[in-house]
Order: structure tokens, then sequence, then C-alpha cells
């Protein structure tokens, strides 16, 4: 095996383990990675085509071979496409096909230009069986069938993994315009299919694909398990029904910043099991959508606002006092008790009670805090509901500028 053969080998095996890679990712996040392990997959199958292939006339093996690259491209540009769309609600009546293709952007005119690059280099392969024109057709259709869907996610990168991904894009679509610039307008590109294989133009393509192709799945690779981490990490610490955070997420929002330092909300609705009693728990679920809407409205935006359960909600108040907190809540409140519930489905009055407490130098964790407001929502609750308390503990009156 000579250096040229054992460089064949290794691309082969590089792409075949992206696609194997990718194809397990596919388990947890289905798009753009089912979509990477097809390109992959039938790039490495392309190049493997004139080692398994060899028993087929030269034209029939070419034809083969530049198919499955055309298909890999496709694939490459609806991975781009998928890991590049907008939030979609997905319908429930398509198809799963109809879905896959749709969650990509003008499928048809894509197919169309694979459909087209495959009739164009199976006339040329197998009419006219010139090498030149083959290169030619099948390179301008994968440039297209990759660099439509990089026009049309430009400006979409979302961090500097996807920004990497589409400047790569770029990148593999720029050095196939210029390998086939260089090769068939300066170095004269042979004419016979047969001349393929040991052609410059086999060797720079390979040297290519392996640079650009590892480089493009590595960046690919890490935005798609970026998703997969952000997906997960949102499930762990976001409450599905509201959206809002959880217990734990509420935790790691205020140890990421450094501590409990302000005021704290606690929120109970009132009632709330007559409601789900009387008008089922479905209804249940909606008053909690639009109290979780109406309690973050109002808030200042480095509020910390979670679902603790049930429908209790905590919110913290960062630099506010115990008196700016009381008068927040109080806001809330009134906001709460004077929404058109009507609308919800509820015929009556929602109203929801709060405790709250400033943060004092003793606390060891928000914790504390919040106990000290749910003492306050606990007498809220006993004083008839719909009201604010806002006492100080003893600790918390020896703090500067509380009541
Ligand atoms: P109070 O004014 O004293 O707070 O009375 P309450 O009825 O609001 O409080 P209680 O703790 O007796 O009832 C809370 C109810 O909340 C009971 C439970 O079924 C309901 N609940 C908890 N989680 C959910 C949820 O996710 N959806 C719905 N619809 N109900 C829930
Ligand atoms: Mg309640
Ligand atoms: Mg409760």
């Amino acid at each position: 095996m000579d250096a040229a053969d054992s460089f064949a080998f290794l691309l082969i095996f590089i792409l075949l383990t992206f696609g194997t890679v990718f194809l397990i990712v596919s388990r947890y996040e289905r798009q753009p990675a089912l979509s990477w392990a097809a390109g992959y997959s039938l790039a490495a199958l392309g190049f493997t085509g004139p080692a398994l292939l060899f028993w087929l006339p030269v034209p029939l093996m070419a034809l083969a071979c530049d198919t499955l690259f055309i298909a890999a491209f496709f694939f490459y540009g609806q991975a781009l496409l998928e890991q590049f769309r907008p939030e979609r609600e997905a319908d429930p009546g398509e198809s799963r096909i109809a879905r896959y293709f749709g969650a990509a952007r003008f499928p048809g005119m894509r197919i169309g230009v694979a459909v087209t690059g495959f009739v164009a280099v199976a006339c040329v392969v197998l009419v006219f069986g010139r090498l030149d024109l083959e290169v030619l057709v099948s390179d301008t259709a994968c440039v297209l069938l990759l660099a439509l869907p990089l026009v049309l996610c430009a400006r979409r990168a979302r961090h500097w993994l996807e920004a990497g991904l589409l400047v790569l894009a770029g990148l593999v679509v720029l050095e196939t315009v210029l390998r086939n610039i260089v090769m068939a307008v300066l170095l004269q590109m042979p004419r016979q299919l047969e001349a393929f294989a040991a052609s410059d133009y086999a060797a720079v393509m390979r040297i290519c694909a392996s640079f650009f192709g590892l480089l493009f799945a590595l960046f690919a690779l890490a935005s798609v398990a970026r998703d997969v981490l952000v997906r997960y990490r949102h499930a762990a610490e976001c409450d599905p029904l509201t959206g809002m955070l959880n217990r734990r997420g509420f935790e790691l929002a205020v140890e990421s910043r450094g501590g409990p330092a302000g005021a704290v909300v606690v929120c109970d609705i009132d009632h709330f099991k007559r409601i789900n009693d009387d008008y089922g728990h479905h209804h249940g679920d909606r008053v909690l959508v639009v109290m979780a809407g109406l309690l973050t409205r109002y808030l200042p935006a480095n509020a910390v606002a979670a679902r603790f359960g049930g429908e209790e909600f905590v919110i913290l108040l960062p630099d506010y006092d115990l008196a700016e907190a009381a008068v927040l809540a109080n806001m809330l409140r009134l906001a709460i008790a004077s929404h058109a519930w009507r609308e919800t489905g509820v015929d009556r009055q929602v109203t929801a009670s709060f405790g709250c407490a400033a943060g004092i130098a003793a606390d060891r964790s928000v914790h504390e805090c919040i106990a000290r407001a749910d003492a306050n929502l606990y007498a809220a609750k006993h004083d008839g509901r719909n009201r604010v308390i806002a006492l100080a503990a003893p600790n918390e009156r020896e703090r500067p500028g509380a009541e």
C-alpha cells in the first residue's frame, strides 16, 4: 500500500467515524445529527466506490460515486438548515418524511438541484465519457447544494461554534470552486475517465476533503452537542408547564449571581384546590400559566423568578429592600386580582397571597430568606388571603434601611 492509498484509507476512516458518531448522537438530537450522519456516511461510500465497485465499467462506477457525493452534499445542506432552523411548531398531521424535509427550507428546490446534477453527470459520463466535464458538473451540483443553505443560514449563528460551522461551509464551497478553476483552466484536466484516480485533482480533493471534512465535522458535532446539553439543562432547570425556572434552576441562578443579596417574595394562589375541583385540572394548569405570565411581566430584568412546585412562586429581587419588595408584591397582587380570568375559562376572580422578606448577612443560603417570606405568606393566608405581608423578622430590623 503506497502513501496515496493509506491517505485515501484514512479519509474514508475519518468520514465513517463521523458518520457513526453522528448516528449515535441522533438518538439524543434527531435533527440535524441524522442528516450529518447521512452526509458523512454517503461521502465515505463515495470515496470507497473505486475500491468496492472496481468490477463495474468505469463510467458506471464514476456515476455511482458522483451520485453518492451529490447525495452527501444534499444532506450536509439539509443538516445546516436544520441546525439553523427557526423554532417551528410540529404539525401532528404531518408524515415523518414531510416533517423531516419540512424542518429545512426549499426542500423541493434542493432535490431539484440534486436530480439535475445527477442527470447532467450521467450525460457527460455515459454519453460523452469526459472526465473534465464530469468533475465540473458534479462539483457544481455539490457546491450549489451547500451554498444555497449557507446563504439562507448566514447571520443566524447563535454562538461562535455555529459561526465557525458557517465559515467552514463557506471554505468548503470556496475550495471546491477554486480547485475546479485551477485544475480545469490552469492545469488542463485530462479527458479520459480512467485518468481520474491518478490525477492531481483526485490527490488535491482527498487532501482538502480530509482537512475541511474533519474541521467541518468537529464544528458540526460541537454545535449539536451544545444544543443537546442546552436542551437537557433547560429540561432540568425549567418548569415545563409555565417555562419559569424550577427550584433547581432558581438555586443555580441565585448561586451564579454570587448569593442571595436583596429581597424575596413568595406568592401562593388562594384556594387553588377549589379551582381544580370546580373547573378541572386542565383549567387549573391554564391559571398557573397565566399567573406565571402576570408575575414575570412586572419584574425588573435582574429578578430571578421560579415556580417552586404546585401553585407557589418565589421571586428573588436583587438590590431590593423589604419596603421596595412589598410595593412590588402589592402591584403583582393587584394585577392578579384585577385580571380578566374569565378568558381562561375560570368564571371567578383568582387571587394570590404574598409574603416578603429581606436577605440578611447572617443568611447561609437563600432558603433562610425564603423561610422568613414563607412565614409572612402563612400570616397573609391566616389574615384572609389576597394580601401582602412584609413584616421584618427581628434580625432583619437590625439591618440599616429595613422597616
Ligand atoms: P390556600 O389558599 O391555603 O393556598 O389553598 P390552596 O387550595 O391553594 O392550597 P392547597 O395546598 O390545599 O392546594 C394546592 C393544590 O394545587 C392541590 C394540588 O392538586 C394543586 N396542584 C399542584 N400542582 C398542580 C399543577 O401542576 N396543576 C394543577 N392544575 N394543580 C396543581
Ligand atoms: Mg394555594
Ligand atoms: Mg400552596
